[in-house]
Order: structure tokens, then C-alpha cells, then sequence
């Protein structure tokens, strides 16, 4: 599907006591398995040992029982990843485990660096090697370099070496810590179970399925370090101001999360009812493309007044996916996954709700599908501002020329994919649906206005070439 990719999802948990902790890795590695399909990996320290696995995969392949049964100890992280950085290789997925002075460190990482080419070339010049194509190895072994005996002041000086968008998780010297870049880019929250276990998560879903209430978010530019007398905060850099992806609340969390507090769910039923508002015009019924249009179209019908109906039928059963897809490839997955309800649509008027438009290749293909089957006027509404320009953060971005509405204006991006009208939310009604405050925000996909100096462009493959 034409969507944004999000990097990764992360997990942590620190217990006082020594129990089996794969079980649970493993379920919230499977709750955040939206963000991220590619690999899966998990690691488990206990006493001065560090148990880990991981390989290319979803969670359900990676982690059997057999395998989960070793994960036993009292501190363990867990990560998911699609690749922004270095290719999909079984070398690139987390965690990164490495022995160093204190003995053996793990860390998993969600997010981009935008100066990790010049960090890893300094690096290489003095002679030190790398064996992943991933920029979260330049940050394991920064650290590692940097420890002479106290973790923080490593993972300190690392951190005003590293710029970009992160959350990081790590076990060092037996304690968990979590951090968040100085814009608290990308996210990471942190909860409590009744029994005193503290988890960390990229999400609040996996902090629920552990049974963890939410104890609040890691704060921008801080370091949270987690043992047995419970949470120490160092704010490593408050100069920033805060810019939490606007992305979130469009496709990357799950609906059932929260972020800063506000439902996802809610944001995105009330961005379908801000579309709803605008339009004039009466339509036979309403439908998402699914899954991500869901919440939008659900919010569109009740504001309009219009039948929600199911227009497409998902087949969930679609095993193998293309790297970079030709076009053929592309239109041949999308007819496997989604098949029309041709009675459905016959001779009405259609509004169709989805979150974001990025190349527009599978909106064309829809609206042509749905007027083949029938359908007398297709409208499409999208619950997101046009997304414009590429993001440097943690997310997989196609460069400027292939995003549609980085080379077509809106008119003519109707035009492009067929419909008879297309609107989508502006950036103002975006801001008003989410309901934070817009300067909490970062919203440079569809703006421009990134939140610190960017490259020129993002090269995924850019260590590819060392
Ligand atoms: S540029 Fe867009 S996708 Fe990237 S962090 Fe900002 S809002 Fe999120």
C-alpha cells in the first residue's frame, strides 16, 4: 500500500525479580509489530549474562517457544524494525549487542541520524569497523567508546556527538534506560504493572497488554535509567523545542494508543469530521480504505450524516510483498489484497476516506477499480495534509519526486487519480483534529518547516557504499 513507513518498535522491561520475561517481550513485540515487519529481535540480561536472538521476520516467526524459553532474567528489550537506514539484512536487525569495558550492552533504536555519515567515516578513518549497514550501530559503539566508569556521562557525551530523531533503549551494568532525542521526535512512554516492573514502549497498546499503567512519556532530550530504587531523570539537553511526529496521529500508532496523552482514535475520528464539515454536498454512502481510513471514515459518516458501508473486501492472506515493486507488481498485490464489493457500489455516489496520500498509485488504482465496478462518482478524502516533503526522522520517505503532492497541485492530483473530487485536510484542520498545541508538533512532511537543519536528501542505502 502507499503508505509512510515508520522505523521501528521498541520495548523494555525492568523487573527486581529474575522470572522468564521472553513471553511478554514477545507478546508487546507482537502489538507493535505495525511498526515494523521486517526483523524482530529480543535480549535478556540477568547477573552479568546477556541473552539474545535475532533474525529476519515477523515476531511470530522469529520467536517459537522453544526459542523464547531461554529468556530468562530480570532486564530485557525487544525491537521491530522496517529499514531507514541500511538494507533489510539480518546484520542490520536489533538489538545491537556488544562487550565492552563494563562488560556486555544491548540497545535497540528507532529513528534516523542526520549526521551519521560524517560520525561514521571519522570513525572508520581511526580505525575502528562496523558490521551492520544500520546507523544504530554508530550509537552502541560511541558509547562503548566513551565509557570510562560511569554509564550516563558515555551515553551523555554520545548524545551531543548524535543529531536526528531517536528513542533509544539499552541495558547496561544490569539497568534499563530509555531516551529521547532533544525534539522527543519519536516516541517512547513509560509504565509501571502493579507488581513494580517498569516497561518502556513505543506505544501505550504495549504497555496495556503487559498490564502497565502509564507513568508518563520520556520527556525530550532525557535520559530516564531505571534499577531496583526505581526511575533517575537526566535532562541531557532542554534547548530544544519539543516536535512530536505529527505522523502518529495519522498512520504510525495504532488507534487503540495514546500519545501526550490525547486517544489516537479520537484524533483521527475527529480529522473524518472536520472533512465531513467542508463539504456541501450529500453522498449515497461513505467508506474507508482499509485498515488506516477506518477511524477518518467512521468520523466522516456520523458528522455527514451518511451511511458507513464496507466498499472493499481485505484478503489477509497475502504472504510475499515486492522490495520496490514495478508498477505491474504494485496494481497485481493491491487486486490480491483488496477486492471490490461491486453491489455495494453500483451506480452511487462514493466518498472514500483514507489517512494520507504518498505516491497516489494506489488511490488511482482504487478510484479506476471502483468506477470499473459500477460506481457512478467516486469522492476521495484524505485525513491528512498532502504530504510534500521527505522526512529525515525515522521514517521511510520516498525522495521529493516520487511524492505526489511534492510535484502535482491538489486540482491536479485529482485529475491524476481519476476522481471526481479530491480534498485533503489542511495542515490548520490537521492541528485543530489532533488537538495539541501546534508548536508541540512537527509537521515538515507537509510544511517543509523541519524542526532543525536538514540533508539534502535521505539516502537509505548511503552505508551500502563503504
Ligand atoms: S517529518 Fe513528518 S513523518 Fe517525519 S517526524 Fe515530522 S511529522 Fe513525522
Amino acid at each position: 500500500m502507499d503508505k509512510l513507513h515508520e522505523e521501528c518498535g521498541l520495548i523494555g522491561i525492568y523487573s527486581k525479580e529474575y522470572q522468564h520475561l521472553g513471553d511478554k517481550l514477545h507478546d508487546a513485540l507482537i502489538s507493535l509489530q505495525h511498526r515494523g515487519q521486517e526483523s524482530a529481535g529480543m535480549a535478556v540480561y540477568h547477573d552479568g549474562v546477556m541473552i539474545h536472538y535475532k533474525n529476519m521476520g515477523l515476531v511470530r516467526d522469529v520467536f517459537d517457544e522453544e526459542r523464547l524459553r531461554p529468556f530468562n532474567g530480570n532486564v530485557g528489550i525487544g525491537h521491530v524494525r522496517y529499514s531507514t537506514v541500511g538494507s533489510a539484512e539480518r546484520r542490520n536487525a536489533q538489538p545491537l549487542v556488544v562487550e565492552f569495558k563494563a562488560g556486555t550492552m544491548a540497545l535497540v533504536h528507532n529513528g534516523n541520524l542526520i549526521n551519521a555519515v560524517e560520525i561514521r567515516k571519522k570513525l572508520i578513518d581511526d580505525g575502528f569497523s562496523f558490521t551492520s549497514t544500520s546507523d544504530s550501530e554508530i550509537i552502541i559503539k560511541l558509547i562503548a567508546i566513551h565509557y570510562k566508569s560511569s554509564a550516563i556521562a558515555a551515553i551523555k557525551q554520545t548524545l551531543s556527538e548524535i543529531k536526528g530523531g531517536f528513542a533509544l533503549i539499552l541495558i547496561m551494568e544490569g539497568k534499563l534506560y530509555g531516551i529521547r532525542d532533544p525534539y522527543a521526535l519519536r516516541p517512547l512512554v513509560i509504565g509501571k504493572t502493579p507488581k513494580g516492573d517498569y516497561v518502556l514502549a513505543s506505544e501505550t497498546v504495549a504497555l496495556e497488554l503487559l498490564g502497565a499503567e502509564v507513568v508518563r512519556e520520556v520527556e525530550k532530550g532525557e535520559i530516564v535509567e531505571i534499577d531496583e530504587n526505581g526511575i533517575n531523570s537526566t535532562i541531557y539537553d532542554d534547548s530544544k523545542p519539543k516536535s512530536l511526529c505529527g505522523f502518529e496521529f495519522v498512520y504510525f500508532s495504532r488507534p487503540d494508543s495514546d500519545l501526550e496523552g490525547k486517544s489516537v482514535y479520537e484524533a483521527r475520528v475527529e480529522l473524518g469530521r472536520i472533512l465531513a464539515r467542508r463539504d456541501k454536498d450529500k453522498y449515497d454512502l461513505v467508506a474507508a480504505v482499509p485498515d488506516s481510513g477506518v477511524p477518518s471514515a467512521i468520523g466522516y459518516a456520523m458528522e455527514s450524516n451518511t451511511v458507513l458501508s464496507s466498499v472493499f473486501y481485505k484478503n489477509k492472506y497475502i504472504g510475499r510483498t515486492f522490495i520496490d515493486p514495478t508498477q505491474e507488481q504494485r496494481e497485481r498485490m493491491l487486486r490480491l489484497k483488496l477486492s471490490i464489493m461491486k453491489e455495494v457500489v453500483k451506480n452511487k455516489r462514493i466518498v472514500i476516506v483514507d489517512d494520507s496520500i504518498v505516491r497516489g498509485t494506489t488511490m488511482k488504482d482504487l478510484v479506476h477499480d471502483l468506477k470499473k465496478a459500477g460506481a457512478k462518482e467516486v469522492h476521495v478524502r484524505i485525513s491528512s495534509p498532502p504530504v510534500k516533503f521527505s522526512c529525515f526522522f525515522g521514517i521511510d520517505t520516498p525522495t521529493k519526486k516520487s511524492l505526489l503532492a511534492a510535484n502535482l497541485t491538489e486540482k491536479e492530483i485529482e485529475e491524476y487519480t481519476g476522481a471526481d473530487s479530491l480534498r485533503f485536510i489542511t495542515t490548520e484542520e490537521f492541528i485543530e483534529g489532533v488537538g495539541l498545541p501546534e508548536e508541540i508538533l512537527c509537521k515538515a512532511c507537509f510544511t517543509g518547516d523541519y524542526p532543525m537543519e536538514v540533508p539534502k536528501t535521505h539516502n537509505k542505502y548511503v552505508f551500502e557504499k563503504y
